[in-house]
């Protein structure tokens, strides 16, 4: 399949992919709608950036919009963060347009009573993270008996986080006779048992290598003393175009990070887990509008991030594990666009590393320090360059 025009799709949603410019499947794309649309269960390990998000939205759209379009929960999509919630009903709105089918985000940290009318409402598909869909389940706020299809999205990371009894409890609310699409960067033990126990003989879909970014972002290494980092960060500033997703490991750091370039001028704001959802939300849509040129992220936060055209990702505090690179750094370079991804590590880092390199078998390149950003060139401070976390 070269182009969506080749599927089996109706009229609205081929009119609805090309009203947003999208001509040609990605890879994932390619292979699993296909698959999904004949409603075999799919297993689908794929890289951050890979057009995931489409691969199951479409299939689903496209069996929900078969007459007679009936209203209730017939599909639920689990994920999880409230960000990647968030963002995959953004793609769902986009090719959702014009149709009856609609969704309700069903993810804590925000207002239940929406999310409930919502649902009361009629929605077709659940967009939830597992903790609060579980409790809408257990106060019998919401009945799964007639959903037919279930997506896991980022399956290996619920399991990290401890969802794996919510999820079980989730999966065993919908019937048996439901169809399966399971996406996972990567396929653990324990992932592996999730899909034995609930796919029924899935197709398998592997897009490039789990392991390893993708190949059109240049990874840089700086070697920094820890007191010199943040000049780093404002030389690149300086030197580069376009935006920067920087990393840091402590939410403490996150906010002092993005406020120290916010009294320096740089457009900056952080995102992490001691910001309400709505300072969240904001601090995301700014830095998708452009508002802000800088967000500060921890992992947690970070996680699906979704933003076209991240120019730069920079590790401003290494990641506690090599899986966290490849997520930080899927960031950058989608869509097929070239990235930069730069890793600060003092001298005492060396062997996190090379255990780095080690494990996902790359080599990140050594760069000199660019010079130093001259003290006038960053913009004096834009009045909303941060929010403050107060408000
Ligand atoms: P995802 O992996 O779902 O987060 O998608 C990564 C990015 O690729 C998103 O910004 C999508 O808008 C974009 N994208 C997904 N599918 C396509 C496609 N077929 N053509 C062009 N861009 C796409």
């Amino acid at each position: 399949m070269n182009n969506f025009t080749d599927l089996s799709l109706s009229a609205v949603l081929k009119r609805n992919l090309a009203a947003h410019g999208f001509e040609n499947p990605t890879p994932v794309q390619a292979a699993a709608i296909p698959a999904a649309l004949e409603r075999r269960d799919v297993v689908a390990t794929s890289q951050t950036g890979s057009g995931k998000t489409m691969a199951f939205v479409l299939p689903m759209l496209s069996q929900l919009l078969e007459p007679p379009v009936a209203a209730g929960v017939q599909a639920v999509i689990l994920t999880p963060t409230r960000e990647l919630a968030i963002q995959i009903h953004e793609v769902f709105g986009k090719l959702a347009a014009g149709t009856p089918v609609k969704a309700a985000v069903v993810v804590g940290g925000l207002n239940e009573n929406s999310q409930l009318q919502n649902i009361r409402r009629g929605a077709q598909v659940l967009i939830a993270t597992p903790g609060r869909l579980n409790d809408f389940l257990e106060r019998r706020l919401v009945k799964l008996g007639k959903v037919h299809l279930l997506v896991l999205d980022e399956a290996d990371r619920m399991l990290d986080m401890g969802f794996l009894p919510t999820i079980t409890r989730i999966i065993e609310a919908t019937p048996e006779a439901r169809q399966t699409l399971f996406f996972s960067a990567t396929i653990e033990k324990s992932v592996a048992h999730l899909i034995d126990k609930h796919l029924k003989d899935p197709v398998r879909v592997s897009i490039g290598s789990a392991t390893k970014p993708a190949a059109d972002v240049d990874l840089h290494l700086y070697e920094v003393d820890k007191t010199r980092k943040h000049d780093l960060l404002r030389a690149l500033l300086h030197r580069e175009q376009g935006s920067f997703l920087v990393f840091a490991r402590t939410k403490h750091g996150a906010e002092r990070l993005a406020k120290r370039l916010a009294t320096e001028g740089v457009k900056a704001t952080a995102i992490h887990g001691d910001r309400t959802q709505n300072q969240r939300n904001r601090a995301l849509k700014g830095f998708q509008v452009g508002d802000y040129r800088v967000l500060v992220a921890t992992d947690v936060a970070a996680r699906g991030i979704h933003v076209d055209d991240i120019a730069h990702v920079v590790n401003f505090d290494l990641p506690q594990v090599p899986e966290d690179f490849i997520h930080r750094v899927g960031r950058t370079g989608r869509a097929g666009r070239r990235g930069v991804a730069s890793t600060f590590a003092t001298r005492e880092e060396r062997s996190e590393i090379r255990r780095i390199e080690r494990a996902l078998t790359l080599t990140l390149a050594r760069q000199t320090e660019p010079a130093a950003a001259p003290e006038a060139v960053i913009l004096p401070v834009a009045a909303k360059a941060w929010t403050p976390s107060s408000t």
